[in-house]
Parts: C-alpha cells; structure tokens; sequence
C-alpha cells in the first residue's frame, strides 16, 4: 500500500465512531480522492458514539450522515441498545455475546450500498474484523465476500466491499493507525467502551478490555 497516492476515487466509510472504523477513515482518507462517512443510528444506549463520530469527522473535514435505523433495536433489542438489559461483563469463551445485534452489519452495509449507488461510488469501506472474532458471525470474511455478491446481484452494480482490517489483530489496528498519523485521535476522541466513556474507557468492560490489551501489545511489538 502506497501512503502518500490517492490512486482510487470515492468511498463510503461504516463509521461507529470506535477505534476500528476511525482507523478505516483514516486509511479511506489516504487512499482516496474523496471519502463519505455513515452513521447509523439505531437507538445505541450511548448517543455519545454518534457526538464521537461527528466531533471526528468534523476534525478530518470528512462529510457526513446518519441514518435512522431504529428499527433494529425495535427488531433485536439487546445489551448495547437496552438500558434494562446488562453488558456481559466477560466474554463468553464460545458462543455469541449478548452485545450482538442480529444482523447489524448486514443491514448497515446494505443501506451504505443503497446510499453508495445513488452517489456512483462502488467502494464501501467497513472495519470489521476476523482476527479477533468475538463471536461476530457478520464479522467474518466469509459473509462479506457473499454480501458483497448479494449486493451486485441486488442491484446489478459492482460494489467493492473494503476491509482493511480483516485479517489483523487489535495490536495491528493501533499500528495502522499510528502509520496513518491518527494515533492519539484514535487514543483521544473514539469510543469504544460499552459503558460509553470515550477514550480510555472504563477499563473493565469487555471492549474496553480487548482495546487495552491491543494497545499494550502494540507497545510491546512495535515501540520497544
Ligand atoms: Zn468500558
């Protein structure tokens, strides 16, 4: 990957305001001409991820929507959209945790398809990963190759479904980051914990936990 050219035109960037997809951004943002960041609202407990997202692409000059997708916590409601309903506080060794929301990336990549096509942009850019498969299963390649198929078929167009974090760790995202020159607005301004405090987090939740011990082992590997 050539960090210095903008060899591709357009794309739009599935943007939580999380570490993950504020990485994305940043790697969109170096790689192409011009970059539109989607979020989804979707009733999230925190609507401090959305205020995130804003504050970050207010920062990077990136232009930006939100879509309403309340009917998915109608649908799936769950631990991150339900305040009655508590965040596994340990991630279960297998099975599925229960911050899943059914079917979330399928939807949110299929309404970015719609909204990419009525731009002309076949690039999407998404941030999920299967590296540390926490019991995602639309995290995984598998899925985003036959979505990506899907999406073709559905609306007879030639979608490209980037993910640029697929096969590295959480200590690998943070590297990312750093060569892409957003280290501390990663560290700073995303929000990842599902306890929604931004930045470092509350230290003990489940994402939280994962972002920590991705960024020691980033220290350990690549600053020591
Ligand atoms: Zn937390």
């Amino acid at each position: 990957m050539n960090m210095n050219t903008k060899n591709k035109e357009k794309a739009v960037v599935v943007f939580s305001g999380g570490q993950d997809s504020t990485t994305c951004l940043l790697w969109a943002l170096k790689n192409y001409k011009e970059v539109i960041a989607l979020s989804f609202d979707y009733g999230q407990r925190h609507k401090k991820e959305l205020e995130c997202a804003k504050d970050i692409t207010d920062e990077l000059n990136v232009e930006w929507h939100v879509l309403d997708m309340s009917l998915l916590n109608q649908l799936a409601p769950n631990s991150l959209t339900r305040t009655d309903i508590e965040v596994d506080k340990e991630a279960p060794g297998d099975g599925v945790p229960n911050s899943v929301v059914d079917g979330r990336n399928m939807l949110f990549l299929t309404f970015a398809a719609v909204f990419a096509k009525q731009r002309g942009i076949t690039d999407i850019i998404t941030g999920v990963s299967q590296s540390d498969f926490s019991g995602y299963p639309d995290c995984r390649d598998v899925f985003i190759k036959s979505l990506n198929t899907t999406l073709n078929l559905a609306m007879d167009y030639t979608f490209c479904v980037e993910t640029p974090l697929m096969w590295i760790d959480k200590a690998d995202t943070w590297k990312m980051a750093d060569d892409l020159g957003g280290l501390e607005l990663v560290r700073e301004k995303t929000l990842t914990c599902y306890n929604g405090i931004m930045g470092e987090g509350c230290g003990t939740c489940p994402s939280c936990k994962l972002r920590k011990h991705g960024y020691n082992e980033f220290l350990t590997r690549y600053k020591q």
